[in-house]
């Protein structure tokens, strides 16, 4: 199922995405939900984010091959770093490049979506926290990442959180292609397999620190090949079985 969170009109609510329709949910995605006979076309909606975090863990140094292509050894637990609430962006929407930056990098990602409400979550039952998957680019102005030698203003800017279209159920998130695409070109491509801390660890790390809640957002890391954004980029984070994030730049 592809979950959704839109705006027609005055009403912003939930939707079940199928093909080109979007099915109208009544009440809540992470509670008790009913989906009607109520729909849209895809083409009259506004897409929002499809749902409100309360919190964005994000995850360093996450996939072999960008290890070594930085030439770092391998972690031996992940770096964990928060973007805040207020960082987030939707599909469809504008990336805001800050004038104290001169180099602003996009990261292809993939977002788990906490489904309930958990801490000191065992591994082998991360799975259950999950409600589904979606596409999330971790927009981070590399100069001042650098510059300040801890992440808060680099990966903080408003609008640099962009992630969905829709959030996924049923993926295997152990397995999943992963492309990042630049003005149609093909900037990054890999897979989940090539983590180094596999989605249940993550999970059962972060937990252990902070309490997870419904509707929070952990962005896995990025593979090898983040590159620079400019004023008119568009920007598309391909995630397989899950969808497309496409934002533009300004
Ligand atoms: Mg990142």
């Amino acid at each position: 199922m592809k979950f959704i969170r839109f705006k027609k009109n005055d009403y912003i609510g939930y939707g079940l995405w199928e093909e080109d329709k979007v099915k109208a949910i009544e009440g809540d995605i992470f509670g008790h939900y009913v989906v009607t006979d109520h729909f849209y076309n895809i083409e009259e909606i506004e897409f929002l984010t499809p749902c409100i975090p309360s919190k964005i863990i994000c995850v360093g140094l996450n996939y072999k091959s960008h290890a070594e292509e930085m030439k770092m050894p391998l972690p031996e637990e992940p770096i964990i770093f928060l973007k805040p609430p207020s960082s987030v962006l939707a599909h469809n929407s504008v990336i805001i490049m800050p004038e104290m930056s001169e180099q602003v990098d996009y990261e292809a990602e993939l977002g788990l979506v906490i489904g309930k409400r958990g801490k000191n979550i065992r591994p082998e039952e991360a799975y259950d926290y999950i409600l589904g998957a979606t596409c999330f680019n971790d927009v981070t102005a590399r100069d001042l990442q650098k510059k300040d030698g801890q992440w808060t203003r680099a990966k903080s800017f408003d609008t640099f959180a962009p992630f969905g279209p829709c959030i996924a159920t049923g993926v295997n998130y152990d397995n999943l292609g992963i492309e990042l695409v630049l003005n149609g070109e093909t900037k990054q491509k890999s897979n989940t397999s090539d983590f180094i801390f596999s989605v249940g660890r993550l999970i059962s790390f972060i937990s252990s620190i902070m309490e997870l809640m419904p509707g929070d957002v952990i962005a896995t890391g990025t593979p090898s090949g983040v590159g620079k954004l400019y004023k008119g980029d568009i920007v598309e984070v391909k995630i397989q079985d899950v969808g497309i994030l496409k934002n533009y730049v300004r």
